[in-house]
């Protein structure tokens, strides 16, 4: 239906509960895309709203309510998740109904995946080697030789070869990243906990992280060769975090062993199946497209664009067209970690990927499209869609220059800050200074992380979901950093000189109060006369006694010292029969108060104007 519009545009019309769902960042183009309506048309409307846009501009989710609801619209805002969910149905690849629809009949058990944390210095690497070169029902002549991301080990287990997959990069933080990313690959974790040094910070990180991701976790009491090794202890003090060994009447299984000389890595792995089959159902169709999660990937100089995928169902096949976030291709070959090319993968096995367009980045979701035409296209629109994301993201995002607004807008009340320094002194001295900052009561000034050293990824994250400012005194940006700020709009200052600091940040809230407003004494007269007029109401005819008259200004209306009559304007002001535009003290004028016209000889005129107050 076609109807006209604020400001005689045509724009097609909503039933007032027809449903438009727009993803974060859309811009009227997009929305106009859905409606089959003319950009130019809703900026056309939008601007008889009030508003002010381009047609590619983000907008937020208000405006496009306004909007939406003066054309019998509904907005729905969708996350990238959802939107890139309802991307892969319309090319039919719905992975949700795929999973529901999987019977009994095509799953097929799979090999668990196995992630290693713990401490720093107790062996996570060192096990992740022990591991890898114990694989010898495999019988690989070589072993495993290459690199590629993850690993997989074949090993007896009640009777039957069973493989175990193992993610080659230790530590949480990968494994953070990538649920963050919405991509759960790790079925188990082996928690390493060095039996000479005890229960540490990065022991208990990494055991929370599991445990949010509702990961079971088998231990690993490590480096029980040493001297003053006390894996008693290990057992004891994890009953602390809820991980109680079984010898103790509780369900976590605890292996001693020498990641060094390679000892009871045999026990340690059968403990890792024994989990999966006890804590977990691990099955997967194998007869179906591959899909699956690139765990790591790089450009090679002579093969391209190399991506590591960990397949989670299906079999990835050479020659299949593939897409992995926004890269796209066609498998030109593939390799497992001995160097071996590989013709086809099933679930939980890692293999090497040649043929890809561009570098995936960890995390990204690998699935096989009917054709390379899928592939190519999905790619796209994901990338059009993030580009979107990254523009409302830059835009959402605070910087000490544009605090100032922000706060006008009643958007934020706070400013919160990320100090990190060279020496710790230094960002004591920092926090100290900034907080003694005299800022009144409507900002408040939060440092929510302080810390020594260079700007990590953790900062910019912390960054980016409270909207901090990041201050560096004497730092700079760890590696790679400075993209990821970049990419998320986070506003990084670097300072060698305390009182810089403190003097940007000072004035930035300083000039991000609120403005308070006082009222100003402009000038005042006394009525001598009245006049009455048909056509202008009643004029005064009064002398200036203080300051001066304005036209237009606001003015009230005293009688013997109360007011009578507020909030007036000076509509009309002569001088004789002419129209003025002020009248100075001691002058006679006439005055026109508009439609109030309660006025009496001796009542006295003020005027006066709203004035930001200046702060001190
Ligand atoms: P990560 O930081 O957790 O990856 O720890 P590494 O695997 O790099 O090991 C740290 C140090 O501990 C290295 O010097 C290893 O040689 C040593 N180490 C690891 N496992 C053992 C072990 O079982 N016994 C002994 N004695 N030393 C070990």
């Amino acid at each position: 239906m076609q109807a006209p519009s604020l400001g005689g545009v045509s724009v097609p019309r909503g039933n007032g509960s027809t449903v438009v769902r727009l993803r974060h960042g859309s811009s009227l183009n997009d929305f106009a895309d859905k409606i089959d309506a003319n950009p130019a048309s809703l900026v056309t409307v939008l601007f008889h709203l009030g508003e002010m846009a381009t047609a590619t501009q983000s907008l937020d989710e208000d405006t496009f309510g306004t909007l939406a609801q003066e054309l019998g619209y509904v907005i729905e805002m969708v996350s990238a998740e959802e939107e890139d969910r309802e991307l892969l149905e319309s090319f039919d690849m719905d992975l949700d109904a795929e999973l529901e629809a999987e019977g009994d009949d095509e799953l097929q058990a799979r090999p668990p995946v196995v992630t290693v944390m713990g401490h720093v210095d107790h062996g996570k690497t060192k096990l992740l080697d022990a591991i890898r070169s114990t694989d010898v029902v495999a019988g690989e002549a070589g072993g495993i030789t290459q690199h590629i991301g993850a690993y997989q080990v074949r090993a007896e287990h009640e009777g039957l070869d069973r493989a175990v997959t193992f993610i080659d990069t230790p530590g949480h933080e990968a494994f953070t990243a990538m649920r963050a990313r919405g991509a759960q690959v790790t079925d188990i974790a082996i928690l390493v906990v060095a039996a000479d040094d005890g229960v540490m910070p990065q022991t208990i990180e990494a055991l929370n992280h599991a445990q949010a991701a509702n990961v079971p976790i088998v231990v690993a009491v490590n480096k029980v060769d040493k001297e003053g090794a006390n894996p008693a202890k290990i057992r004891q003090q994890l009953t602390e975090y809820n991980l109680v060994a079984e010898e103790y009447g509780g369900e976590t299984m605890f292996v001693d062993v020498s990641a060094k000389q390679g000892q009871g890595i045999d026990s340690l792995i059968e403990a890792v199946l024994l989990t999966a089959d006890a804590a977990l159902d691990l099955r997967a169709n194998p007869d179906k497209d591959a899909r699956g999660v690139a765990i790591e990937a790089n450009l090679d100089k002579g093969r391209g664009a190399v991506a590591t995928v960990l397949v989670q169902s299906g079999t990835l096949r050479v020659g299949d067209a593939v897409v992995a976030g926004t890269a796209h291709g066609r498998v030109r070959a593939m390799f497992d970690e001995h160097g071996d090319p590989v013709v086809e993968a099933g679930p939980a096995r890692p293999v090497q990927v040649l043929g890809l367009t561009s570098v995936p980045s960890a995390g990204d979701t690998f699935i096989v499209a009917r054709d390379d035409r899928t592939a190519r296209q999905i790619a796209e629109k994901r990338e059009a869609a993030e580009r979107a994301a990254l523009l409302a993201k830059r835009r959402k995002r605070i910087s000490l220059e544009d605090f100032t607004q922000a706060l006008q807008q009643g958007k934020v009340e706070t400013l919160n800050l990320v100090l990190k320094g060279d020496v710790s002194g230094a960002v004591e001295a920092l926090e100290d200074a900034l907080l003694k900052i005299d800022v009144g009561e409507e900002v408040d000034l939060r440092v929510i992380h302080r810390g020594v050293g260079a700007i990590t990824q953790n900062d910019v994250n912390l960054a980016t979901v409270d909207n901090a400012i990041i201050i560096g005194f004497n730092v700079k940006f760890a590696e790679r950093v400075e993209d990821l700020a970049d990419r998320e709009g986070v506003d990084v200052r670097f300072y060698s000189v305390i009182y810089q600091a403190i003097d940007d940040v000072e004035a930035a809230l300083k000039g991000m109060l609120k403005p308070e407003y006082e009222e100003a004494q402009l000038g005042s007269a006394e009525i001598r006369e009245i006049f009455r007029s048909s056509r202008f109401g009643n004029i005064a005819g009064s002398i200036v006694r203080s300051g001066t008259i304005v036209r237009n200004s606001k003015a009230r209306v005293t009688r013997n010292g109360k007011v009578v009559g507020d909030n007036l304007t000076i509509e009309s002001l002569k001088r004789f029969k002419d129209d003025a535009t002020e009248v100075r003290e001691g002058f006679e004028c006439g005055i026109g108060l508009g439609s109030f016209n309660d006025l009496e000889i001796g009542d006295v005129i003020e005027t006066w104007e709203m004035r930001e107050k200046p702060r001190s």
